[in-house]
């Protein structure tokens, strides 16, 4: 017989992905014996998690919020030394890490957010491009490299870019095969990805 407090928080770490019952009941044994300190730390940060968290409000990155600033802006945004001329386009925060983890990428992003998906009703209209739009204008940009990763949905993406953001007359370039067919970009490992980034070819 399991305790309410337990299953409790069984329920809600097995939530988490990748993590089923067996282990959530474990890592609560573990909160349980270990430092008390850790369970106390965790559970402060997760308690603030969303009021100091948000997206970037310029790509759409996972940015800290300042007290006082009205829109939070991520370190990459942020950072003076970064190629203002290029733009890397990637579908989700976790693919913007991948690139990011090969220290190849000399530009800043633009997080979609979501891939164009006609299979799960996702349509152009669902995706942010008049924000990209507007940003590729107001930001003088020159080069665009479309890293969404090597689905169907992913290449449906990237030819939408291309026909969408053909009026901006950007060089667009297109992140090589390296990665499989059908792969994830996060899991990637850093040098197939920085291979995938060096070896970009026009769109
Ligand atoms: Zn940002």
């Amino acid at each position: 017989m399991q305790s309410p407090k337990v299953k409790k928080l069984v329920t809600l770490l097995s939530r988490l992905p990748g993590v089923g019952e067996k282990t959530a009941a474990r890592y609560v044994l573990y909160l349980l014996t270990t430092d008390a300190e850790i369970a106390r730390d965790l559970g402060a940060e997760l308690a603030t998690l969303h009021e100091e968290l948000r997206p970037c409000a310029r790509c759409g990155n996972i940015a800290e919020v300042v007290p006082g600033e009205p829109a939070a802006v991520c370190t990459i945004c942020r950072d003076d030394r970064r190629d203002g001329k290029l733009l890397c386009i990637v579908g989700r925060v976790h693919d913007l890490q991948a690139i990011e983890r090969t220290g190849a990428m000399r530009g800043r992003y633009f997080v979609l957010g979501r891939l164009l998906s006609p299979l799960e009703g996702i349509g152009p209209e669902d995706l942010p491009l008049p924000r990209l739009l507007t940003r590729i204008r107001d930001e003088g940009i020159t080069e665009v490299i479309v890293a969404t990763p090597p689905s169907v949905d992913g290449e449906a993406t990237a030819l939408l870019l291309k026909r969408e953001l053909a009026p901006a007359g950007v060089k667009m370039t297109r992140i090589a095969s390296g990665v499989p067919h059908g792969g994830d970009l996060e899991y990637a490992d850093p040098i197939t990805m920085g291979r995938a980034l060096a070896g970009r070819q026009t769109l």
